[in-house]
Order: C-alpha cells, then sequence, then structure tokens
C-alpha cells in the first residue's frame, strides 16, 4: 500500500450489486490477502432495502457464520474522491473449505468464464454505462430533479451528443477523467446521452471478463464520488425521470480462440458461424434472462417502443432498435453489442448470464432469426417480460441459467428478488390513493 493511505475500502458486491464490506486499516492488508477478511454469510443475503431474505438459508441455517473474503488481485486502486488519503479493494467470498462461495455473484460469472475456457474460447468484453446527474437536496427526498444553476451548473438541454452539454459539466466530467486515470481504470468515450444531464462512459474491451465487471463497479463507485463532491447525486437507477430515456448497461462482446484471434470476424454480418450461434443462444435465453438484466421494479420502465431499450427479442447488423446489434467496422473487430440491461444490474450476473446464453447456443448448434433491417420495434412482436413478477416467474422455469451460473447461486438471486417484488407490491403507495381512494 501506499504509505500516506489511512485506510482502505473493501468490499464485495452482493446479488442486487449494492458493495458491502468494511474499512480495513493498511496493516490488516497483509493477512487480507493471505487468509482472507471474516464477513458473515448473510451479507449477500440482503435485498435492495437491506433487510435479510431468510429464506436464501444464509442467515439463520448457517448461523450467519463468517465466511473469509479474499482481495481480489489487481483491484486495489485510490479512491480519489475521499478527503481523507483511501484505497478501495474488491473482495471475493470463500467457504471455510476454500471452495469458492455459491452465493458470491462474481464466482458465478466466473463458472461461465471458466466452461467457456474449457472450449478453448476466452471472451472479450467492454461494459458502457448510462447515468443520470441529480440535484443532491432534492434527491435527498426522493425526487430526481436535473441539476440547476443553483448547483453551478448550466441547465443540460435535451439534446444528444451536445458538446455543450460536457462543457457545461466541464468540472464535475474532468474530475472523473482524472479519477480514473489515477485509479488505472480504462475510461474511454464519454458522450451526453439524450436528456437532461445524461452521461455515458465506455470502457475499453477487456479478455478477462471479471476484470471489465470489476472495472464497471469501480468505475460506478468513483462516478458517484465525484458526484457528491459537487453536490449532486449520480444514479445509474433504470428509469429515474417518466418523461427520458432510461439508463442501460450495454456489454460488448466477442470470443477470441486460443490463439487470441476473434473468433467473431468477417466482413459481412453472418461470416462467423460462431457468431450466429451465438445470437441464436441469447436470443433463446433473452426472456428468461431478464429478471437478471433488470432486476428490479424500476427496470421495466425502460422498456417502451422507440426507447432504444428493446422490447422483443432480435438481431441485426448496425442496427440500435434491436437488442443484439453485430457491429460495422473492420472486420477484426467484429462483435456483438447486447442491449437489454439496464445500468441498475449487476455487472458480473448479467454478464454471466449473457455468455451463458452465448455458449448455450454455441453448444446446441442453435439457428438465429432472420436478421432485421429497418426499426426492429415495428417488427418484432413485443415478447419479452413486460413487468418485474412475469420476469421472476420465467427465470424460475428456466433450465439453462441455473446449469450454467450455478443452482445455489440462482436460487439465492431469485429467492431475495422475489422477497423484494412482493415487498414492493404490499407496499401501499401514494398512488394507490391518488386513483382509487375517492372513485372505488
Ligand atoms: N438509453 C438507452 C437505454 O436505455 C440506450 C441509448 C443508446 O443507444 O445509447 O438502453
Ligand atoms: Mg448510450
Ligand atoms: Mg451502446
Amino acid at each position: 500500500a501506499h504509505p500516506e493511505i489511512v485506510q482502505i475500502e473493501a468490499f464485495l458486491t452482493d446479488p442486487s450489486g449494492v458493495q458491502r464490506g468494511k474499512i480495513l486499516r493498511p496493516s490488516e492488508l497483509p493477512g487480507a490477502y493471505a487468509h482472507g477478511r471474516p464477513l458473515p454469510c448473510s451479507i449477500l443475503s440482503l435485498d435492495m432495502t437491506g433487510a435479510d431474505v431468510e429464506e436464501t438459508g444464509l442467515l439463520w441455517e448457517e448461523g450467519d457464520s463468517d465466511r473469509p473474503c479474499r482481495p481480489v488481485p489487481g483491484t486495489i486502486t485510490l479512491s480519489p474522491w475521499r478527503e481523507t488519503p483511501t484505497a478501495q479493494v474488491i473482495l471475493t467470498s470463500f467457504e471455510p473449505d476454500g471452495r469458492p462461495s455459491e452465493a458470491d455473484p462474481r464466482h458465478a460469472l466466473g463458472r461461465v468464464v471458466g466452461d467457456l475456457a474449457a472450449r478453448g474460447l476466452t471472451p472479450v468484453v467492454a461494459v458502457e454505462l448510462e447515468f443520470y446527474l441529480l440535484d443532491a437536496k432534492a434527491a435527498a427526498s426522493h425526487k430526481a430533479v436535473p441539476p440547476t444553476a443553483a448547483n453551478g451548473f448550466a441547465q443540460s438541454q435535451l439534446q444528444a451528443y451536445l458538446m455543450q452539454d460536457l462543457a457545461d459539466f466541464a468540472g464535475f466530467l474532468d474530475e472523473v477523467y482524472a479519477g480514473a486515470a489515477a485509479m488505472g481504470l480504462p475510461a474511454r468515450t464519454l458522450i451526453s446521452e439524450y436528456a437532461p444531464a445524461q452521461f455515458e462512459i465506455v470502457l475499453e474491451h477487456r479478455s478477462d471478463a471479471l476484470r471489465a465487471c470489476d472495472d464497471a463497479i469501480l468505475y460506478k463507485r468513483l462516478v458517484k464520488g465525484v458526484a457528491e463532491r459537487h453536490g449532486l447525486v449520480a444514479t445509474f437507477m433504470a428509469k429515474p425521470h417518466a418523461g427520458f430515456s432510461g439508463s442501460g448497461m450495454h456489454l460488448h462482446a466477442s470470443l477470441a480462440g486460443p490463439d487470441g484471434g476473434n473468433l467473431f470476424a468477417g466482413s459481412g454480418p453472418d461470416d462467423s458461424p460462431l457468431l450466429l450461434a451465438a445470437i441464436a443462444g441469447l436470443e433463446a435465453t433473452m426472456a428468461e434472462g431478464m429478471a437478471f438484466f433488470a432486476p428490479n421494479a424500476n427496470s421495466y420502465r425502460r422498456f417502451r417502443p422507440n426507447s432504444y431499450a428493446p422490447t422483443g427479442p432480435a438481431w441485426a447488423f448496425d442496427n440500435r432498435t434491436v437488442p443484439i446489434r453485430v457491429t460495422a467496422g473492420p472486420p477484426q473487430a467484429r462483435h456483438l453489442e447486447h442491449r437489454v440491461c439496464g445500468a441498475d444490474a449487476n455487472p458480473y450476473v448479467a454478464l454471466a448470464v449473457v455468455l451463458a446464453g452465448m455458449l448455450e447456443g454455441i453448444e446446441a448448434g442453435l439457428t438465429p432469426s432472420a436478421p432485421i433491417t429497418g426499426n426492429g420495434y415495428a417488427q418484432i412482436a413485443p415478447s419479452l417480460p413486460r413487468h418485474w413478477p412475469e420476469a421472476l416467474r420465467r427465470a424460475r422455469a428456466s433450465e439453462i441459467l441455473p446449469r450454467r451460473l450455478g443452482a445455489r447461486f440462482t436460487d439465492i438471486f431469485l429467492t431475495i428478488k422475489e422477497a423484494e417484488c412482493d415487498r414492493f407490491f404490499a407496499e401501499i403507495a401514494d398512488r394507490d390513493y391518488a386513483w382509487y381512494l375517492r372513485l372505488a
């Protein structure tokens, strides 16, 4: 560790994508690498509200025993937004006998990556994240209000790719870039999206899928941390404003062979039989994967016609109106962009489900639908689950995903989300009274 660092934030990512952990002193770090640091196993059975979901069996049945959590080599970075000199490191959780914890989402992704590796296939992955900046005061009372002059920012415009937006938010954006450089994060382009104060950050491709997701987690923490310093809240929730585009997490993926060559390479859209089989697997598993791509009640508000977020499984060449876009560009760089996940999805889980779909298509030799040309929304039946309970039911019926991600992991994930979904609908919201109180 750096000589002047006084503390290290050590955390893992729970099934919902929330970071949970503890602060270590620098002197504790060597021991953490050697034997792990203990965290109670129920840390992986909390829902988004922080409620313990006992039905996972991780709390009382296990006596809430400790699990050794080890820092992931190479993930220790500075936390440049903190006033106190602070570093951070990503942890993963193990069973006392040394096996990877089945409840840990990072290991679920590791399992799928391992199955691909056994077939000589290495996923090459890049994560693209959209987010909104909001006024922090309004956010504290649970209101989504774009930043205003009061925050020192001019009102952002409702226009995409505006250089003026980037200039107006330069104070924030410069600090994000400087922070990413200090952390060694492979940040690439940054654009202003279609809505007030919505931005997108693209991370570099990595031939280590786990590290691509580690980058995404560290990046989200940086964006949130820097926003806070500017009196803003950065949110990756899928649909904060009813009237504007949601925030997606697009996953770019190709497969490399043992020599590192891109197996999706080709000059036409369908030169690579492996690419076609992978697309077919993604189409076949898209509906059952929705609960993982869109893990919250709010996530489903994003999928609207002509929203750039998909409503039915399909693919196309160089076309953003479908969930699977095969990119144009140099043949060697050919890859697919999976456009379904919300920015609120857990990157490890979402990518595990995407790679599982690709592998399934390849192993089963599936054939994709005919590629779409023109506006996909006008041609594809909107057959993906439209709401959370439906998506959870489809996921429960999946045979493929438990087999690929681990039966125990998918059960824990779905058990947590089913409990959270029940809690969501059990609450009588203000809207219930507004709509029904007087008229019913
Ligand atoms: N914001 C859109 C979404 O919800 C994506 C827009 C884009 O293609 O960048 O997925
Ligand atoms: Mg975008
Ligand atoms: Mg994109």
